[in-house]
């Protein structure tokens, strides 16, 4: 079960079952929307990176409670980007430092890394706090950390000067990137770094989704030369996320192995040159969850607006924001209610409850409405969105006062609600009338 097309739809379309739980009766038990998440196709993810030292889950990409749990169980080390993430991953079991990173002969691993190109207040209270490693992206970044923890071991992200990504959003590299220590300015911030006295400890470079490996080399290459500036207080590197997975039946799966090689000859010249070892990291977000979920609604409407057909379901872009975000393409199957057998498909646009046009999950980028061929759907029957466990329920809203969508873990046949949708009330809680 570990491609997900052929966990999907038959050729017609269709998909009664998820991770050998029946579709149906699950939205009639839970109501929709809500994501589903399947626990074996996380712990296959997982174990495809087997090679890495670390496997550290950018938990941005699907941060549920159960799912953080999943990881640990995994051996898999958490990266944070807020208080919010900290917080998170100690609910799920996380320590906040220590040595449960230890592999013999390699130089530890924090279990929990923050990374970030600020500190707002909130957070470093909580780095403070807990004792919490840092990955720096700004060099005011080391000197509000070393104000309040002197002598504090760093990371550094450094931005090479190039990126990378699947979209102008998505891309975390170059001048256009906000993101990370310019490749130039990084002699000028290890002397602010050894004045403030931190030790810089490890590297960390993060370009965006994509693995075309000459790219890579390039970056890898870039990482190197940042290393040898740095020295011999480096232990650790790290090569970030971004590996990408097939969301379109056409797209080719990464060469996982030519990817760790390539990083894995880094380090090892690394090694060679500094005389001691260096652990490897990777850190992914997608890779980890987003085969493994979906996102199951329910048709409410069907019409047709001139020669275009709409089926209208009970997500919108306030519970799945990829399409209306990037154009997106998630593929898509249809669960019939009924067991008449399946038609010709045909060309519908999908679209969501929200008063916005944008509300249409089937476009394109710069927001064409496109469609997308489906067996023929009925008010009642559940469209199943599928490839959606990461950036999925992480980037709803409650936009129009719609409620987040509940989540569900599937694990060896039996389902799990791990996230209840909101309620009413849930919604405007914290919100105050004045009193007069
Ligand atoms: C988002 C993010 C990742 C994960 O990116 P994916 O494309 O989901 O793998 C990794 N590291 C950092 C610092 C990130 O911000």
């Amino acid at each position: 079960m570990s491609d997900p097309f052929s966990n999907t739809a038959d050729p017609a379309g269709i998909r009664r079952q998820f991770a050998g739980v029946d579709l149906e009766e699950l939205a009639k038990k839970h109501g929709t929307p809500f994501y589903a998440y399947d626990a074996d196709m996380i712990r296959q993810r997982c174990a495809d990176l087997s090679e890495w030292d670390t496997v550290r889950f950018a938990q941005k990409a699907c941060s549920n409670i159960a799912i953080l749990n999943l990881m640990r169980h995994e051996g898999v080390l958490v990266d944070a980007v807020s208080h919010g993430e900290i917080a998170r991953a100690m609910a799920a079991g996380y320590q906040p430092h220590g040595k449960s990173g230890y592999q013999e002969g390699l130089p530890s691993a924090d279990p929990i890394v923050y990374t970030a190109d600020i500190f707002d207040r909130e957070s470093l209270e909580a780095v403070v706090q807990h004792g919490i490693h840092v990955n720096c992206g700004s060099a005011d970044m080391l000197e509000q950390l070393a104000e309040r923890v002197p002598g504090a071991n760093v990371t550094l992200r450094i931005n090479p000067g190039f990126g990378h990504g699947h979209s102008q959003k998505t891309n975390t590299g170059g001048e256009g990137s906000k993101h990370g220590i310019w490749h130039e300015a990084v002699p000028d911030v290890l002397r602010r770094a050894e004045w403030a006295g931190l030790a810089v400890t490890g590297l960390h470079m993060h370009i965006g989704s994509g693995a075309d490996l000459d790219h890579l080399a390039t970056v890898a290459e870039s990482l190197e030369k940042t290393a040898h500036d740095i020295g011999r207080s480096l232990t650790m590197i790290s090569a970030g996320g971004g590996l990408p997975v097939p969301y379109q039946q056409d797209e080719s799966r990464a060469d996982l192995s030519g990817y760790f090689t390539l990083w894995d000859t880094t380090r090892k010249r690394l090694e060679d040159s500094f005389g001691h070892r260096i652990r490897l990291e990777i850190e992914p977000g997608r890779y980890l969850t987003a085969e493994a979920g979906i996102l199951v609604t329910e048709v409410r409407a069907t019409k047709r607006q001139g020669s275009k057909k709409y089926l209208l379901v009970d997500a919108g872009f306030h519970t799945l924001a990829r399409p209306v975000l990037y154009g997106s393409y998630h593929p898509m199957s249809l669960c019939p209610t009924s067991t008449t057998p399946p038609r010709e498909l045909e060309s519908v646009a999908v679209g969501g409850p929200l008063c916005e046009s944008g509300d249409i999950f089937t476009q394109e980028e710069g927001g064409f409405v496109s469609t997308r061929d489906l067996p023929p759907a009925r008010v009642g029957d559940f469209l199943i969105i599928e490839v959606a466990g990461a950036y999925g329920f992480v980037m709803a809203s409650n936009y129009n006062s719609k409620p987040f969508p509940a989540e569900i873990l599937i694990d060896r046949g039996s389902s799990q609600l791990v996230r209840a949708r909101q309620s009413a009330d849930e919604i405007f809680s914290g919100e105050y009338i004045p009193k007069t």
